[in-house]
């Protein structure tokens, strides 16, 4: 059997760590916020090169408080992409704005800077790009329009810590960004966590008294706000796993480069990482025609794989009232039927890449793999 991801050879990997940080927030019984995660908030931060980090409970709730932040509310449009998981979508959707698409671009499957100006209406308030499966959207063009538009930049970087665009850390380019600590994701917690990212102090200051209960001191509410706040537990175990977080990169990196060299040649594309970009490979995703058929190999070899996304946003049934039908978006339709993604996790033998790849090989139709 080969896992789609390894959540417990990694916690065997760091089990003292863990434990110990686990016990002292017991031992200290500041269950909620406290000093383990403003200890994490500032290293946090240090770690996406940005001013502040304010951590909260999930991902979703650090994009809609950085929405909210950033005055966006009701009447207002958001533009983002439909290829996305859908909390990206629903996050607009809470702070009252409407979410309005534009394709992605069909070689990294994130937002296409050149879709973006027609979207741009009356009620356009701010640009939420993805950074999607680990890869940064094309942001100098999107800075671009938004400085010319007068539009705010929202990154959804829940899939791309440590991510790089052209030097500049992901979360560290739009004016504030919503990181996801979902226990899959390249830095996980223990259960929910996210955390919001930002330059802007004044962004920061609104942040933090939304995500709890809108108070600047105990019992006066200036704003109105949310029970968004992040477990002590959460914040003492990030701290420990943020400390490893660039040598799994790398280890994803690696697993990467090795699928990419052993699927050369096979009728399936492989993912494109632009060479400005630091790709750091969440999602490995090939594209194919024959999606069932490697999917039922795969099935049949015990290998797990992922679809990321099999239904575009705007053909959602929740999302039916925004009026798109199919059609709208034709790449990131093709997209979605075309997407498979492989086996990647930093504890993935070179054995367990290889069994992969000659899988995908065989079943997608292709000669034999490149031998040394
Ligand atoms: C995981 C994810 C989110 C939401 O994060 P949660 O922590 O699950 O709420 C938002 N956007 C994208 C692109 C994601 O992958």
């Amino acid at each position: 059997m080969i896992p789609y991801a390894d959540l417990q050879a990694q916690y065997r990997g760091l089990k003292p760590e863990i434990d110990d940080a686990v016990l002292r927030v017991l031992d200290s019984a500041q269950f909620i916020l406290g000093p383990e995660v403003s200890a994490f908030e500032r290293e946090f931060a240090d770690y996406c090169g940005a001013a502040e980090a304010i951590a909260v409970n999930t991902g979703t709730s650090a994009l809609h408080l950085s929405l909210l932040a950033a005055g966006i509310g009701a009447g207002d449009e958001v533009i983002t992409v439909p290829f996305t998981f859908v909390a990206t979508a629903a996050a607009i959707v809470y702070a009252g704005a409407r979410p309005v698409f534009v394709d992605i671009d069909p070689v990294t499957f994130t937002m296409d800077p050149a879709r973006i100006e027609a979207a741009i209406s009356g009620r356009t308030k701010a640009i939420m790009p993805v950074h999607l499966y680990g890869q940064a959207a094309d942001m100098e063009p999107i800075l671009e329009i938004a400085r010319r538009r007068n539009l705010r930049v929202i990154e959804d970087a829940a899939q791309a810590h440590g991510a790089e665009y052209r030097g500049r850390r992901c979360g560290s380019i739009g004016d504030i960004a919503g990181f996801s600590f979902y226990p899959g994701k390249n830095l996980g917690a223990y259960g929910e966590g996210g955390a919001v990212v930002t330059n802007d102090r004044d962004l920061a200051r609104t942040v933090r008294v939304l995500r709890n209960w809108g108070e600047e001191k105990r019992y006066e509410h200036r704003l109105k706000g949310y029970n968004y706040r992040m477990d002590g537990i959460q914040g003492a175990i990030l701290r420990v796993k943020l400390r490893h977080l660039e040598a799994w990169t790398q280890a994803r990196q690696t697993r990467a480069a090795l699928y990419d060299r052993l699927l050369e040649g096979a009728d399936v594309t492989r993912p494109l990482s632009r060479p400005w970009n630091r790709h750091v490979y969440h999602v490995y995703a090939i594209r194919t025609t024959g999606r069932a058929r490697i999917q039922e190999a795969l099935t049949a070899h015990g290998i797990q794989y992922g679809v990321h996304y099999p239904i575009p946003l705007h053909l959602q049934e929740a999302h039916r009232d925004l009026g798109y039908a199919a059609g709208d978006f034709p790449v990131a339709e093709a997209a979605a039927r075309a997407v498979l993604s492989l086996p990647i996790f930093p504890e993935m033998t070179d054995a367990q890449v290889e069994t992969v790849s000659a899988v995908v090989r065989t079943s997608a139709g292709c000669g034999q793999p490149p031998t040394e």
